[in-house]
Formats: structure tokens, sequence, C-alpha cells
């Protein structure tokens, strides 16, 4: 039909007439029917409570003088049965004041009998059924948002300008003591603000209240309140204003209680106190025991070195002397002491050389430059290269904040093992080279030597390590654990990789340093 009063869900829309005149509602029906509504009628106030019931009725047209009701009375009684239908309110000439009491009610608009036309009247069904569609769907909204509110993880406030609270749901009771009837009409200053902060709170609300600003607005932060019991606690606070007109007239927090929180911290920062005085304590023993043995071995050393050279001293006066006096195994036997000797000499002077790394004024450690340290090595190890046939090839070397002395050392003990644990059947080849990470150096230093069983290569740094005889190679094991205590005292690390049979690679890195604007050097970050 054509005008139909469709619903948005494609259904006609219903009508109650509520009307005790047979020919004003019959007049209404016609009207109704016509433009497309559904009509239904009853004509007392016990009938229209039984139809709400049930309801299915999207308007109710009233009139309130009734049979068995008369005046606003109908009106409360209808509306309360309807649970939000929109009611339009019919009312005689001399009954506006009902009507505008009913407005004021909650009915959704009135027509005065005999004045209004049928076109004013379809006009005012349907836009109070709109009108009612939309109440309705604000009220479901607010209804969600005060559900989401009240069940909210944190507490939350609403307040006024002048800080008077509005709004306190259940997460607000549990964390403040405060039940939301006692305290809501109450003022922040009042209940939940420490004394010692109300100068400074007074002072917020009035930025608030006269430029709309705050520390706290729009961001998170943390602050102390207090609770009902006088207690207080520290919590993590965001703050929003609530702009209704062109200026915010309330405010509204939500806070979170991080007692919990600042206990886990405060808890923590023992432990790590804790841990640091340990530490310290520890370091300063194992630095006093370090010292301790780097003493002792320096005095050992020295000691040791006096009678060894008496033992050398004598045994070559007694070759000197008697060989060939007495028979072949005696010659042999003072060759050996000899042969002794000499070693005991080198480990000595080696572990000396061990101790005393790291022990040099701090004044020995300047801008090296690498290239020039290789060159130096490479003299220092002339005749060996030479003899063995190895060939040297040195990439691009950075200069480096180190000790020149320990740098030298350091090469000199990688290159040299490199000649020294050649392969046998090719002519030694080794590249040294260097390359720059975010704050360090690594250098490599390979070979095309024997190459080491990969289970060893770890245990190659230790004092005394050695994996082939001294018949076979000699050395006195000290080397790499002399590389290692160089390299790590410059705060780097080292290490091989390597494989039995095809050579090896030597890895360590020192850290990066530049010249600072202030002319201080500084690591490279
Ligand atoms: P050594 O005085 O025995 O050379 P080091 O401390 O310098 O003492 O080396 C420890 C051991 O590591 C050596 O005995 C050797 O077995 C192994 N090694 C060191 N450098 C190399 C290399 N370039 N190739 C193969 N093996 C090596």
């Amino acid at each position: 039909m054509k005008g139909q009063v469709k619903l948005p869900y494609e259904r006609l829309m219903r009508v109650l007439v509520v009307e005790d005149s047979f020919t004003q509602a019959q007049i209404h029906q016609m009207n109704l029917l016509r433009r497309g509504f559904q009509v239904e009628w009853v004509t007392n106030l016990h009938e229209v409570l039984l139809r709400l019931q049930g309801s299915g009725i999207d308007v109710v047209l009233l009139d309130l003088s009734l049979p068995d009701s008369r005046g606003i009375d109908t009106f409360f009684r209808v509306r309360d049965a309807g649970r939000g239908v929109p009611i339009v309110v019919m009312s005689a000439l001399d009954d506006e004041d009902v009507a505008m009491e009913a407005l004021h009610g909650g009915a959704q608009d009135y027509l005065i009998k005999g004045q209004a036309s049928n076109d004013m009247l379809v006009r005012c069904l349907r836009y109070a059924f709109e009108r009612g569609r939309v109440e309705q769907e604000l009220r479901e909204g607010e209804k969600r948002l005060r559900l989401i509110i009240e069940n909210s993880y944190d507490a939350f406030i609403a307040f006024d300008a002048t800080g008077k609270i509005g709004g306190w749901n259940r997460q607000a009771e549990n964390t403040f003591g405060w039940q939301t009837e006692e305290i809501l009409g109450m003022n922040l200053a009042d209940t939940i603000i420490p004394s010692r902060y109300l100068s400074a709170h007074k002072r917020d609300m009035f930025n608030l209240m006269t430029r709309g600003v705050s520390k706290l607005l729009n961001r998170r932060a943390e602050m102390q309140l207090m609770r009902k019991d006088g207690r207080e606690i520290p919590v993590e606070i965001a703050l929003f204003p609530v702009r209704t007109t062109d200026v915010s007239d309330s405010f509204c927090a939500f806070l979170h209680d991080i007692s919990a929180r600042r206990e886990m911290e405060k808890r923590n920062k023992e432990w790590n106190d804790e841990l640091e005085r340990r530490v310290q304590e520890r370091t300063g023993e194992l630095r006093r025991s370090n010292a301790e043995l780097q003493q002792f071995a320096k005095i050992a050393s020295h000691d040791l070195q006096e009678p060894i050279r008496a033992i050398q001293g004598y045994a070559q006066l007694l070759g000197k002397r008697y060989k060939g006096k007495l028979d072949t195994d005696a010659n042999e036997f003072i060759d050996y002491i000899l042969d002794g000797c000499s070693r005991m000499v080198k480990l000595i002077q080696a572990v000396l050389q061990h101790a005393s790394i790291g022990t040099t004024d701090v004044k020995a450690v300047q801008f090296v430059d690498c290239r020039v340290v290789l060159e130096e090595v490479l003299a220092n190890l002339k005749a060996g290269i030479e003899e063995s046939r190895t060939r040297v090839v040195v990439g691009e070397m950075p200069t480096v904040v180190a000790n020149r002395t320990e740098m030298v050392q350091l090469f000199q003990n990688l290159i040299g093992n490199a000649i020294k644990y050649r392969g046998p059947d090719r002519d030694p080849e080794i590249y040294i080279s260097s390359e720059a990470n975010v704050h360090e150096w690594v250098f490599s230093v390979r070979d095309n030597g024997i190459g080491i069983d990969p289970r060893y290569t770890d245990k190659i740094f230790d004092m005394f390590a050695r994996l082939h005889g001294k018949t076979q190679y000699s050395g006195t094991g000290i080397g790499l654990a002399i590389c290692k205590k160089i390299v790590e005292t410059h705060g780097g690390r080292i290490w091989v990789e390597s494989e039995l049979g095809n050579g090896s690679i030597f890895l360590f890195t020192i850290l990066r340093f530049r010249k600072a604007d202030d002319g201080r050097e500084e690591v490279v970050q």
C-alpha cells in the first residue's frame, strides 16, 4: 500500500489508540489505517496495561481521560507499564498544563483534541516513534558504558571543575575504601588528596578550571592518593576532560593502584644493591688475590732463576771439564741437564711475562697504528719467515688505543705460531686482516698450517696447554695464554676457528675508541 509506515525491520508501525470515545477512536483508526499504520484500540486503563504487557506496540496515542483513570495519573501508569514505548498524549483544551506535565514526565509529544489535523497526528506519531527509538539507543549505550566503567579493572572517578565527585565505580570502592553512595557529592580535596598535596591540588584545579591545563591531562602519571582509612597509596592516573560544551566542565580519571609494582621495584632495587655490593666485594677480593698472585709469580720466578743459573753454570763446567773422560751415558746426562735448564729459564721468563701483563702504567696505553706494529713484528720474525719461505699478507690495519708493547707481543705470538705450526708439505701463508663492527675491531690471523682439533680450541688458551710433545715442536705452552691476557686486559675476546689439517684462523677483538671533541678518548658506541 502506498504511504505505508514501515519500521526499519520491515514491519508496519503499530499504534495503540487509547480512547474511550467510540467516534473519536473510529476517526483515528480510519485515518491511521489509510496512512499505512497498524492500529489497535483499547478503551480503558486496565486494557492498556494488559496490552502493554505483551507489547509489540511502537507508539501509544493516549487520551488522559479514561473511565477508570483520569489526568496525569493515567500517563504515569501507562508510561511505567510501557517500559520505554513512546507515548503521545491527547489532552483537552483546558488541560494543557497536564499535557505539559506529561511532557516533563517523558511523553514524546501532546496534541489538543479537536485542534490536531490528521496530518499533524500522523507526523506527531512518526516523530514520537523516531525520537523514542533514538532515546532508547542512547539509554542502552549509556547503560553499556556504565557497565563497562563499573566492571573496569581500573578505578574510575568523575568530578566537576570544583572537584565535586560525580562518578565512582566498584574498583574505586575497593581501591579507596569509600562506598559510592557516601562519596558522591563530596570533594576530592576532602577525601582522597593527602593533606600535604592540598595546596598543589588546589593550584591544579584552578588551572584546570581557568585555563583548561594540567600536567596530568591526557597522559599517564603517577601520584600518591589517600584511602578512607588514611593510608596513602601510589596510583597511576590518566585524566581526561569531558567536553559537553566548548569548555570542559567535568573530568574523569582512570586510576590504578600500583602499590604491588612499587613494592616489587623496591625489592628489585634492594636485590640489585645487594648484588652490586657482593660483586664489589668479590671484585675487591679477586683484585687483591690477583695482585698477590702476580707478586708471587714475580718473586718466585726471580728467586727460581738464581738456582737454575747455578745448576746451568755447573752443568756447563762439568761438560767442559769431564766430557770424554766419563762414560757415554754421563755425556748424555749432562746434555739433558743443560737442555732442562734452558727450558726452565724460558718457562720462567714466559711466566714472568704473563704476570707482568696489564700491570704497566695506564700511560702506556696510547693510539697505536697496527700497521706499524706489524712492520716491527715482521722485522723481528724476519729470519724465521725467510727460512720457512712464509708468505705474509697484511690487509687494512686500523689505529687502536692500546699498550703498544703488548700489541707487538700479541701479533708476534700469533704469527710466530702460524710459522711454527706450518704444514709439512706446503709453503706457509699467513693473512692478517681487520674489520670494524659496531664498537670493536675484529682482527684475524689466518694460516694454512696443521690446524687444531676443534675439541681443543678452548683449551689451548690455558697456561701450559700444548697439543704436541716438545720433541715435535718446541715451546712453553704459555704463548696463547699471554695473548688471551693481553686481549682481555684491552676489553676484548680471543678465539680460534680451525680444523685438523686445514689451517687455523685466530681472531681477537679490541674496543674501538675515538677522540672526543674535548680531546678525551671515548669508546665508539
Ligand atoms: P706453544 O709454546 O706450545 O706454542 P702456545 O700457547 O703458543 O704454546 O700454543 C698452545 C698450543 O696451541 C700449541 O702447543 C699448539 O698445539 C697449538 N697452536 C697454537 N697456534 C697454532 C697454530 N697456528 N696452528 C696449529 N696449532 C696451534
